[in-house]
């Protein structure tokens, strides 16, 4: 009887250890460095598609753990599995036209890093985004269109005081908004980033080279 108490708690302490050390993800550094990797191989054309194959299919079915948390605008153009040279169950994705912060994009955030161990948070704007255009055009057909743009104005309205293309700076400024947000938020994002090592990072994709570039906030000294 004893023999077999043993055991079970053998195998349960096997199986308690197996289930940490799944939800025990990458650090931020780790996963912003496996992003900057995959990101050159697209860039150059040169994908390797891991994480793409009937074996992958089988390993997430029992569940998933992304390395990293992507806040990506909805554009066809910028799929971030692709940008990445990523695949299946990698990227723990966030997306809506012009990538706003609102609170489905908080509780997102704030499920991935509790519940999936999620370290490195991306918010990723990029060249050419219609959701920017259409702030600086000021686009107001309806109410729901205007729920994104009310976001991006103050984004918008900063960059006409900086020096390079309006449309370009708009996109940064407002990645460094949604992060900013994000921590300024009444959320536990912020303990998460302060204790838990959790980072964030602004980013923006140039749809000519094929390169995302993390950016630099200036705090308003542009
Ligand atoms: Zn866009």
């Amino acid at each position: 009887m004893k023999k077999i108490i043993t055991l079970l708690l053998i195998l349960l302490s096997i199986n308690t250890t197996a289930f940490a050390s799944q939800i025990q993800n990458i650090s931020a550094d780790a996963a912003l460095k496996k992003l900057k990797t995959g990101n050159k191989n697209f860039s150059q054309m040169h994908l390797h598609h891991p994480d793409v194959s009937k074996k992958r299919l089988y390993e997430i079915e029992k569940g998933q753990h992304p390395f990293a948390i992507i806040i990506s605008c909805s554009d066809s153009r910028v799929p971030p599995e692709i940008i990445f040279d990523q695949g299946l169950g990698d990227l723990f994705e966030i997306r809506n036209a012009g990538n706003v912060f609102d609170d489905h994009v908080v509780g997102s955030v704030e499920y991935a890093i509790v519940h999936l161990g999620v370290k490195l948070v991306m918010v990723l704007g990029h060249q050419d985004c219609g959701a920017v255009k259409a702030t600086i055009a000021h686009n107001h057909e309806s109410k729901y269109i205007e729920s994104l743009t009310n976001f991006i104005e103050p984004s918008v309205e900063k960059a006409k005081n900086q020096k390079g293309t309006l449309c370009d700076n708009a996109v940064k400024n407002n990645a460094i908004a949604v992060a900013k947000n994000l921590i300024e938020s009444d959320s536990i994002i912020d303990d998460y980033v302060k204790h838990h090592n959790v980072k964030i990072v602004p980013a923006f994709y140039n749809m000519h080279t094929g390169l995302v570039e993390l950016i630099e906030d200036k705090n308003g000294k542009q």
